[in-house]
């Protein structure tokens, strides 16, 4: 063996072993967190490479640094339901990383929500609004909550006691919130009404996907499923593919969903499966989304009714097998870990060409290598839905300079920005000898900036 290669091979295992030694710290530091182990080890084991050639890292200590949350903080949320009943939730908010800006992450509230699922969000979103290019840090929160069956005056006064709370912790130059899982318009407005009579000023840049109304940056309700797709479709460029005449499933009916299967239907495709955490629906012919616009959003009801109007199409009840339907491109867009090895070898036994990751971390780690193995283009969440958070950055920055932008102008903005993402991730992936891994790229690409900014700022 060559000494230079001999010396790279050293290098790589010291690397590993200090990853190793992260990973074995975290599980011992935090053991019931599940979600956030699966995380740290899909982000920590591929930034193997350039752990290895930029050893300063190591000695700056910046992956010990990067899994310890800067500040976490747990709350009690104490309501008043309708039948005058006192009900408890526990809210949450990681702020884990500030080397580049503000904390900046959504809110979920879903009964799943526990400090593991709050972390490994709010972990994935460093990586993520550093891909952005934007100046924003990384943030999540959360709450037990869930708002299925709540009434509107029920959501708004567990939404008010939620931000007494948290007011105490946010700012536009602190940490600024959005939306996420069963936190949408509504809930922001809450939100925001209720931070503005606490601070007794009108700080629009504290939240953002508000309404357009009052501070809201036109095209943020579209950007991340829209960002999806645009990542997509540059991932497809590389293979000489595009959306136009693709068959395509989509997991979910929320935000994300929605705008996902519009922007694959204006560029082509034709999308045949959606679901809800009940069910999915499937048409050979298409989709009609403006059924399921009309359901979901403006409704708030089961994706079960579609067959009410189109008693052509045909509906299951277990939303996890929606996989088994034959497509080029699946976009699973719904929740973590909804899409297993089983589910991923039977897409690929179908002739799945691509799949791209709308919602966060919805491909189990035995699923993307089986997707890997098989030569299937994968698009990581981090990448490919980071359109959400970037244009978030964008309506902070429409709210410092009181101006607001054009549809046209934001969505040109988010475009160029999913194509910056695309390109910046497929170059680490080749800088660092994985070409064509995206996930290897992401990763890298977003922690390289964060990294050198924490080397910069000292501890
Ligand atoms: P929504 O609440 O708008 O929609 C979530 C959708 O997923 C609903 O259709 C919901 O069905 C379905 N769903 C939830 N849990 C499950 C489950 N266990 N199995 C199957 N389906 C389920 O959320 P969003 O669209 O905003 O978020 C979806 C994903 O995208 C999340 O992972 C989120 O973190 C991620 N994301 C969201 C961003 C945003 O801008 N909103 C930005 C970046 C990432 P049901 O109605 O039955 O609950």
């Amino acid at each position: 063996m060559a000494i230079q290669e001999k010396i790279k091979t050293t290098e790589t295992q010291v690397a590993e072993k200090y990853v190793e030694k992260v990973l074995e710290k975290i599980k011992q530091r935090s053991p019931h967190e599940p979600e956030f182990h699966q995380a740290a080890e899909e982000a920590l084991h591929s930034l193997v490479p350039v752990l290895a050639k930029k050893t300063e890292y190591m000695e700056h200590g910046i992956l010990e640094r990067l899994v310890e949350p800067e500040r976490v903080i747990s709350f009690q949320v104490p309501w008043t339901d309708d039948h005058g009943k006192v009900q408890v939730n526990r809210g949450f908010r990681v702020q884990f990383n500030s080397a580049i800006g503000p904390y900046k992450g959504g809110i979920r509230f879903h009964p799943s929500v526990n400090s593991s699922i709050v972390k490994f969000l709010g972990f994935e979103q460093i990586f993520k609004n550093s891909l952005t290019g934007q100046p924003i840090g990384g943030g999540k929160g959360g709450s037990d909550f869930d708002p299925k069956g709540k009434s509107d005056q029920e959501i708004m006064r567990f939404v008010q006691s939620f931000m007494t709370e948290l007011s105490k912790h946010i700012g536009p130059d602190i940490d600024v919130p959005a939306g996420d899982i069963g936190v949408g318009p509504r809930e922001i407005g809450y939100m925001f009404g209720q931070y503005k009579k606490l601070r007794g000023a009108y700080e629009a840049g504290v939240l953002t996907g508000k309404g357009p109304g009052y501070g809201g940056s036109l095209a943020r309700t579209e950007a991340t499923g829209y960002g999806t797709v645009y990542f997509v479709e540059e991932m497809l460029k590389t293979k000489a593919l595009s959306f136009a005449r693709k068959t395509v499933v989509v997991s979910g009916s929320g935000n994300v969903s929605i705008f996902a299967m519009e922007k694959a239907i204006q560029l082509g495709a034709k999308v045949v499966a959606c679901s809800d955490s009940d069910g999915y629906i499937y048409d050979e012919n298409g989709l009609n989304l403006e059924t399921v616009k009309r359901l979901k959003i403006d409704r708030n009801e089961r994706i079960k009714q579609y067959m009410d109007e189109h008693p052509n199409a045909y509906y299951f009840d277990n939303c996890h097998n929606i996989w088994s339907i034959p497509c080029d491109i699946a976009l699973p867009c719904a929740t973590q870990n909804e899409l297993d090895a089983k589910a991923a070898a039977v897409l690929v036994s179908n002739g799945v060409a691509a799949v791209g990751e709308g919602a966060n971390m919805p491909s189990t780690l035995d699923a993307i290598e089986v997707f890997r193995n098989n030569d299937v283009l994968f698009a990581p969440a981090k990448a490919a839905n980071a359109g959400g958070v970037a244009v978030s950055a964008l309506e902070m920055a429409q709210n410092s300079a009181r101006l607001s932008w054009s549809f046209e102008e934001v969505d040109a903005r988010l475009y160029e920005i999913m194509v910056n993402i695309h390109e910046n991730s497929v170059k680490a992936a080749e800088d660092f000898g994985h070409p064509g891994n995206l996930v290897i790229g992401a990763n890298i690409a977003g922690f390289i900036r964060v990294a050198d900014a924490m080397v910069m700022q000292g501890v």
